[in-house]
């Protein structure tokens, strides 16, 4: 084994996974995922895209339709403008498009700023890559928002990167356009590029704004901003995502592309052309959905007393556990074991999460009610606890 994979923790999202799939009667408030399945019109599109023979690669790029998609999208939603033809890359998911950023940008010791509680593959794709994960902490009581000042403290002359993951997984925490336009200033500042992953952006609540950082004046040249299909479409295993970049960073990233991964899905191509031109209302659709199940969630923690923040963005809640003195992996063991309701440890996603558990809330509406009754039950049980006496933190801003 080489010694960077060997220094490389398995995921501990992983484990909790193995332990739920032994049992029956699991709710899994675990696992990132839609439980809505893919549109029907989008699987559609993909049968008969099969059965009209696309069944070949595609350009390394990606299907010139899609990225004409892709671009027309990000330009009349978020105001950020990429030319279809060289500027972006269809990738086999975020997850690949994110590793093609830092792969094609990071050297062997540079540093990545990275904040944390943040996802779980950022870290170690830095470090594959020969990079420094450098973790900035943010903090609840600040909604679990990263400021430039704190980023500032982490820049050092080794520092060539900073990643954004807005809205975040694990807080569903969002950030400001005057948090990002003081970010992007540093950026400038320091000369440091951003990878920007906004996966997330779609799925926001109460009239919140997403801005993507790309459109901010001085960002889009030192920016490689990143999202797909698997959050907004409920579309995880069609594996499809993308990457855009001044057209410099985007030749760099082919090169990592080709060799590894050559295209993305072709069936999955042609469903996310159908689901660009066609899938609004089901976006929207969702996304009410969601809305009611946060609802249903945030109230219902902060009933049985953990505290819980009400997040603007993602399908992920993330409550303070602290009342009970169990640590976060404590919590979640015990929840797990003792009343088969999973959710993941927040020490998972950086040292801040500890004192928090990630809960997804993309699961249906009974699944949620019945999770909140057995959390209840376990919390009885739990020597000393001690219900959380605030109301639920806003998150920043
Ligand atoms: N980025 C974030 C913040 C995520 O939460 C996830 C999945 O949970 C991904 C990227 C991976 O996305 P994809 O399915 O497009 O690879």
């Amino acid at each position: 084994m080489s010694a960077r994979v060997e220094a490389i923790p398995p995921s501990g999202i992983r484990k909790f996974f193995d332990v739920a799939a032994t049992m029956p009667d699991i709710i899994s408030l675990g696992v990132g995922e839609p439980d809505f399945v893919t549109p029907e019109h989008i699987r559609e599109e993909a049968k008969a895209s099969l059965d009209r023979g696309k069944t070949g690669y595609t350009s390394n790029r990606g299907l010139a339709e899609l990225r004409v998609l892709i671009a027309s999208d990000l330009s009349s939603r978020f105001e950020a403008s990429y030319h279809s033809d060289d500027e972006i890359i269809v990738t086999t998911g975020v997850s690949e498009a994110f590793d093609l950023a830092i792969r094609a940008t990071v050297d062997i010791g540079d540093e990545v700023i990275i904040p944390e509680p943040s996802y779980v593959c950022y870290a170690p794709c830095v470090s594959l890559a020969g990079g420094v994960p450098v973790h900035v902490a943010t903090h609840d009581t600040d909604g679990f928002a990263i400021t430039a000042s704190a980023i500032e403290a982490a820049i050092t002359p080794r520092t060539k990167v900073i990643v954004l993951g807005y809205p975040d997984n694990p807080t569903g925490g969002a950030i400001s356009r005057a948090d990002l336009e003081a970010i992007v200033r540093l950026a400038v500042e320091h000369d440091l590029l951003l990878v920007s992953d906004e996966i997330y952006a779609r799925l926001v609540y109460d009239g919140w704004t997403h801005t993507c950082v790309a459109s901010l004046p001085g960002a889009w040249e030192r920016t490689i901003l990143l999202n797909g299909f698997s959050k907004a479409y409920a579309m995880t295993g069609w594996r499809l995502g993308y990457a855009c970049a001044p057209h410099h960073l985007v030749e760099a990233m082919m090169k990592v592309h080709q060799y590894g991964m050559l295209s993305a899905p072709t069936m999955a191509q042609y469903a996310g052309i159908e689901a660009l031109r066609n899938g609004e209302p089901d976006v929207r659709a969702m996304l009410a959905e969601y809305s009611r199940r946060r609802t249903l969630i945030v109230d219902g923690l902060n009933r049985i007393g953990l505290r819980c923040a009400r997040p603007q963005g993602a399908f992920y809640v993330f409550p303070d556990i602290t009342g009970t003195g169990l640590t976060s992996d404590e919590f979640a063991n015990r929840l797990l074991q003792e009343e088969h309701v999973a959710a993941i440890p927040g020490s998972v996603f950086g040292p801040s999460g500890e004192g928090h558990v990630r809960m997804c809330y993309a699961t249906s509406t009974a699944h949620l009610a019945e999770a909140l009754d057995r959390m209840a039950r376990f919390l009885g049980r739990v020597d000393g606890f001690t219900p959380h006496p605030l109301p639920s933190l806003p998150h920043r801003p």
